[in-house]
């Protein structure tokens, strides 16, 4: 891993879906997630798995929304029920979609930086997969 990226700089690639070791390639091909970093050969899932925790880090960014505005808003009474529910029914179906992958990225970048890479999870010869 580069020694000198900060943890903000880690994050920052992950938002960016880009590896979170080296921060040169693309973790994603659309909505594929590749097994490995193009540029260095880090491998993405660490473990069998491995991504099934990037569901906490979806749900999480599908409940600050609702918690933090959506909620609010019905205890204050601003808007009436139906329009609340809607919103919070197309916020609790659109966004899990829409930050799929970053929060498949976002959970790689913690990762990475509470258990650092060894050795045995870079491809010594990256190449690009098909
Ligand atoms: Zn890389």
């Amino acid at each position: 891993m580069d020694q000198t990226a900060t943890r903000n700089e880690v994050i920052w690639r992950a938002l960016r879906l880009r590896c979170p070791v080296c921060g040169v390639g693309r973790q994603f091909r659309g909505l594929t997630m590749r097994k490995q970093c193009p540029h260095c050969g880090f491998f993405f899932e660490r473990e069998v798995g491995y991504f099934t925790n990037a569901l906490i880090v979806n749900y999480t960014i599908t409940c600050l929304p609702i918690l933090f505005i959506i909620a609010p808003l019905a205890y204050l009474e601003v808007f009436s029920v139906r329009v609340l529910l809607t919103a919070g029914l197309l916020i609790a179906i659109a966004l899990p979609i829409l930050t799929f992958p970053h929060s498949k990225a976002l959970w790689l970048a913690f990762d990475v930086l509470i258990r650092p890479p060894t050795a045995v999870e870079f491809d010594p010869h990256p190449h690009e997969p098909e």
